[in-house]
């Protein structure tokens, strides 16, 4: 009789999940070490999310990347949760340990700082206050990160203040928050500019805050990526601001799920990119 060694499969759970990049690039990945496994797409409402993920082990799966709007609610679900992911209340990578236990992490924080410190490898966090425009999930992530990175202070403000507020009672007395009005001149004095907002984004409202004080010396960064090149990047880069797009944080966020479940750590690169935007 011969032994059949599975073929590992991931995929990533979102509802919608005909948007995502996520294929494309793991897609991309397997090719390119080539690897055997497969990673799929699978659409899931919330109300079938816990049975879906106490069935996919069974099928085979390694693991999962776990998308909108699935990110809170899959906490519920997991076994074994990082401290980062509690921290920031949401995970988007399962891993399906071999002892049955679902283990949950969220990369997006690492995979943040990860992009800055390759395309802006200059950066310095401690260098003066952060901005943080937007609270909602990946402003939690974000924040988790700069905070560990040594930022001195992170002014944040979101148009619905009691999330911003939300996020200093987590992340204590670094986070100081402004008025979403306010948020223009809240740009002013920081070193490190990030949109987390989906505000520029494709089909989403313009991005309108007003950048006329902000420091040529600052980096400037925006978690959206399509287009590539937002409002906010191009206004930033002609006042001579360092500027980083959001395409780079999927890749690094990307990267430590695919290593675990395929068993290759895969280089974020401009291959990657290309066959990324290309896809
Ligand atoms: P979310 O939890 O739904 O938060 C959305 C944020 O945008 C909130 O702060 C929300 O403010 C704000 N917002 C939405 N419409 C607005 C408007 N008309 N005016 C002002 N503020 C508005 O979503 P998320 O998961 O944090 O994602 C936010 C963005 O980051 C999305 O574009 C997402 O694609 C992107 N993202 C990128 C990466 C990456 O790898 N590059 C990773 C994660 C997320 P309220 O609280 O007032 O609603």
């Amino acid at each position: 009789m011969t032994d059949h060694p599975r073929i590992p499969l991931a995929g990533v759970l979102g509802h919608p999940i005909a948007h995502s990049r996520s294929p494309a690039l793991h897609g991309y990945w397997l090719r390119r070490y080539g690897l055997k496994g497969h990673y799929i797409p699978i659409d899931v409402a919330p109300a079938d999310l816990a049975d879906v993920v106490r069935m996919l082990p069974r099928m085979g799966f390694a693991g999962v990347n776990v998308t909108i709007p699935h990110k809170e609610a899959i906490l519920q679900i997991a076994d074994i949760i990082t401290d980062r992911a509690a921290l920031i209340g949401a995970a988007n990578t399962l891993i399906f340990r071999a002892d049955g236990k679902i283990h949950a992490d969220n990369t997006d924080g690492t995979g943040f700082i990860a992009n800055l410190r390759q395309h802006a490898p200059h950066w310095q966090p401690q260098a003066g206050p952060a901005a943080v425009l937007g609270a909602g999930g990946a402003a939690r992530a974000v924040v988790s990160a700069l905070i560990e990175v040594g930022v001195p202070e992170i002014h944040i403000a979101n148009r619905t203040r009691p999330r911003a507020e939300a996020l200093r009672s987590d992340f204590g007395a670094k986070v100081v928050v402004f008025d979403w009005v306010q948020a223009g001149n809240m740009v002013e004095d920081c070193a490190t500019v990030v949109n987390t907002t989906s505000l520029g984004m494709t089909g989403k409202p313009d991005f309108r805050v007003p950048l006329d004080g902000l420091n040529p010396k600052a980096l400037v960064t925006d978690l959206v990526y399509t287009p590539l090149k937002t409002q906010l990047l191009i206004e930033a880069e002609e006042i001579g601001c360092t500027v980083v797009d959001g395409l780079g944080m999927l890749l690094h966020q990307a990267a430590p799920g695919f290593e675990r479940w395929f068993g290759q750590r895969p280089d974020v690169d401009e291959a990657t990119r290309h066959a990324v935007l290309s896809a």
